[in-house]
């Protein structure tokens, strides 16, 4: 004779196969693992249903309660597996797809960069010399001694040779410390008459400060040609000086020292705030200095095999960040290289 079974396990098995079969087809709808979590909180979380069931146990009469725990914890056991067996079929699904594409996300915007500004002055001073002939050329930023200094007339023991003053490398190259190197480098390869203009990165051991930087940008400039003078230096840097700040500008040369040179100049040019009366900005001199120029010394056109009695020329070297600073009302040069588009978005 068959073992009666008592109604309340009958009617708890009843529940049991209901919550187990529902359960299993949410489980097979879940298409995500966001929508299996409802799915698990539905059942097993604090108010799930079968939490619920559970509870109820402790309330039937005590000759039920062993067989109505077995029934109500086998399904919990079904459920978990159920679960599991599922949350690693998504996972895999993911995998599959590769990147998981949400396309309701809201995009990612490209924001538009902008040219640096001394980008653009280095392009604006390349444009104008080339309107007056000059070709842009380039050269290496790591140099040897030969060039950096020796053929350009600059002797050993010269302070600018010291480690203080120049980044050497270990093979006994350097990194440039002035772009005047691409003049030495264009005149053994091309011969006279040239007019070049070497824009380009420099590099000095100086610590950083509001005008100082360990790398800056300066644009070197050569004429060679038959019989060229100071006039013709002059009258280049003029044009360059009112097309660069405006055709009310004044220019002026003070004599200077420079080893490649002979005679040199440092260039000075109306101060652009205040027209010349005096300002904070030019220290109420009137006048702000923007570069070095003058006549090509004879001993670097020997160093390169150019005969100096038939052919002579004008070189100029410029700060760029000085420049930019002077142009645009820029008061400190660390401004340049610390990539705050705040500062980046106006020009
Ligand atoms: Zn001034």
């Amino acid at each position: 004779m068959p073992e009666k079974i008592p109604q309340k396990i009958k009617s708890l098995r009843k529940k049991t196969e209901k919550i187990e079969k529902e359960a299993w087809l949410l489980i097979e709808d879940a298409k995500t693992l966001e929508e299996l979590d409802k799915v698990r909180v539905g059942f097993l979380g604090r108010n799930g249903t079968l939490t619920q069931l559970l509870k109820t146990i402790p309330q039937l009469a005590l000759k039920y309660r062993p067989e109505a725990g077995r029934l109500a914890n086998a399904l919990k056991r079904k459920l978990e597996e159920n679960l599991r067996e599922k949350i690693d079929a998504l996972h895999k699904e993911k995998e599959e797809k590769g990147l998981e594409i949400d396309i309701t996300m809201p995009g990612c915007a490209q924001e538009l960069g902008s040219t640096h500004p001394i980008s653009q002055t280095m392009a604006e001073i390349s444009r104008i010399f080339k309107n007056l002939g000059f070709k842009v050329v380039d050269g290496p930023e790591v140099e040897t001694e030969y060039h950096n200094f020796t053929a350009l007339n600059i002797p050993e023991g010269h302070p600018s040779r010291e480690t203080f003053h120049t980044f050497y490398l270990d093979d006994g190259t350097l990194l440039r410390s002035q772009t005047s190197p691409v003049q030495i480098r264009v005149m053994q390869k091309e011969k006279p008459p040239l007019r070049i203009i070497a824009p380009g990165k420099v590099y000095r051991p100086d610590a950083t400060d509001a005008s100082h930087s360990f790398m800056f940008h300066q644009v070197e400039g050569l004429a060679v040609d038959k019989k060229i003078n100071l006039a013709d230096l002059k009258g280049a840097l003029t044009v360059f000086v009112r097309e660069m700040f405006g055709k009310k500008t004044k220019m002026r040369f003070r004599p200077h020292f420079f080893p490649f040179t002979e005679p040199s100049a440092e260039v000075d040019i109306s101060c652009i705030i205040c027209g010349g009366s005096g300002c904070r900005v030019c220290s109420f001199k009137g006048w702000l200095e923007i570069l070095g120029a003058g006549i090509v010394d004879p001993n670097v056109f020997k160093a390169v095999k150019y005969d100096p009695e038939s052919w002579s020329g004008y070189a100029f070297g410029m700060g760029v960040e000085r420049i930019a600073m002077l142009k645009y009302g820029i008061t400190d040069i660390r401004m340049f290289f610390e990539n705050d588009v705040r500062f980046l978005r106006q020009f």
